[in-house]
């Protein structure tokens, strides 16, 4: 019997992995399954850039042709668990229960909002962290722009900061505020990447609110720890991400965020034939440390995952393949179509001297973005080039 391997999640980790096993593994005995709640292949890099009304915007392309390979069976459903003992995952396919089985399963589920921070947000703020939220939030935008709203985006993250760049940018009647808990904005940027942050958040009218941590999200704004009060008619939450809960209910080894435990080679600490990529996993980067969530690493996780199982399933038992290397070569913040900053790193994500900002920066964002598509599309399959 051919050996299965199921990929669930076709976001940046798991369309790359589905791709490249099927090209390592082609003259093998597997099938080749990729699960994915929808038929389309969802940029979230660009997801602020739909939110603020650039209906082109990471709306994504069909799936089967991003995936381009005909010998990947395509499942559009969600995944509604996963059976370690039995090796199957359950899928609800047009909401028809659906049971598929795996010999090598590779996790890629990625991750949402983390919208339970603190109370109200999950009733009323909006976010951007998947293609619903963000049209949802492209919808509320459009009505109250005309009144000259105010939209509050709470974290000051890199999704915090693109996500109130562009709708500054591209709604200027609305006023659009950043809070974020921390002292200054760029944190952990060279002092001038800092510097051309708040110099650009200035010029697009962005006031900015540090030390400002939000204990409540009402209907018409949300109220600070220190009691201070911001009316908004729109909260964004951007306070991170936080990863689905089918791994630690499937019993697999998860740290407490619930991301999966994998060793050097991406495979499950617990159970041998299960391996983990892309925000879904708990992969180490070159310093040690998790990997930072991001398109970088999901790509190269997503690269590296189907070499090491190729390696095992084609070389044998005895084949231990290499460690997947996830390094970084940059941070990249767009702030609106014509401005942005770019970080450049050591592969352990920590600050070069070097940055790039202005129309620069903003046109070598697009370039990478523009090229990351492609190369899931396989065009590209060299180094590891993606918004970071
Ligand atoms: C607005 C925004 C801007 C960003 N900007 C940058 C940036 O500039 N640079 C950068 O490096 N990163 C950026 N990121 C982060 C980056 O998008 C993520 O780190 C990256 O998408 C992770 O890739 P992934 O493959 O792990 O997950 P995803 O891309 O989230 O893919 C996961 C896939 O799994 C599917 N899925 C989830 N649950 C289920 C289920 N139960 N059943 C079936 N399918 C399911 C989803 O539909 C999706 O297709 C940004 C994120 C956002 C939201």
């Amino acid at each position: 019997m051919s050996h299965r391997l199921v990929v669930v999640g076709a976001g940046y980790a798991g369309l790359q992995a589905a791709k490249r096993l099927a090209r390592l593994l082609r003259r093998h005995d597997v099938t080749i399954t990729l699960v994915n709640a929808s038929d389309r292949f969802v940029e979230r890099v660009r997801l602020h850039q739909l939110a603020a009304g650039q209906s082109w915007a990471g709306g994504g392309s069909s799936l089967r042709q991003q995936l381009n390979d005909p010998t990947v069976r395509l499942v559009v459903g969600r995944v509604t668990a996963i059976d370690a003992v039995s090796r199957t995952v359950a899928v609800a396919v047009d909401t028809v229960p659906a049971s598929i089985g795996y010999d090598t399963l590779v996790y890629a589920l990625g991750s949402g909002a983390r919208l339970d921070d603190v109370p109200g947000a999950s009733v009323h703020a909006y976010a951007v962290a998947d293609f619903g939220q963000a049209t949802r939030l492209r919808d509320r935008v459009s009505q109250v722009m005309s009144s000259g709203g105010t939209v509050a985006v709470v974290g000051a993250g890199l999704t915090g900061l693109e996500t109130a760049a562009e709708l500054a940018e591209s709604c200027p009647t609305l006023r659009v505020r950043l809070l974020t808990g921390a002292d200054d904005v760029g944190v952990g940027l060279m002092p001038r990447a800092r510097r051309h942050l708040r110099y650009a958040l200035d010029r697009l009218g962005v006031s900015v609110h540090t030390k400002a941590v939000v204990a409540e999200v009402r209907e018409d704004g949300l109220d600070t720890v220190d009691g201070v009060a911001f009316a908004a008619h729109t909260v964004v939450w951007t306070t991170g991400f936080r990863v689905p809960e089918l791994a630690r209910a499937a019993g697999f080894a998860t740290d407490e965020d619930g991301r999966m435990l994998v060793d050097a080679t991406l495979r499950s600490i617990s159970h041998s034939d299960v391996y983990a990529v892309g925000d879904a996993a708990a992969g180490l980067s070159v310093s040690g440390a998790p990997g930072r969530m991001s398109c970088q690493s999901a790509l190269a996780m997503g690269r590296g995952v189907a070499g090491a199982i190729a390696a095992r399933l084609a070389g044998g038992a005895g084949e231990e393949p290499p460690p997947v290397r996830i390094g970084y070569v940059f941070t990249n913040i767009s702030l609106g179509r014509r401005d942005g900053v770019v970080q450049f790193t050591h592969a352990d994500d920590s600050p070069r001297r070097f940055v790039l900002t202005g129309r620069a920066a903003a046109a070598f964002k697009e370039t990478v973005v523009r090229s990351t598509v492609r190369k899931s599309r396989g065009e590209y399959w060299g180094g590891t080039t993606c918004s970071g």
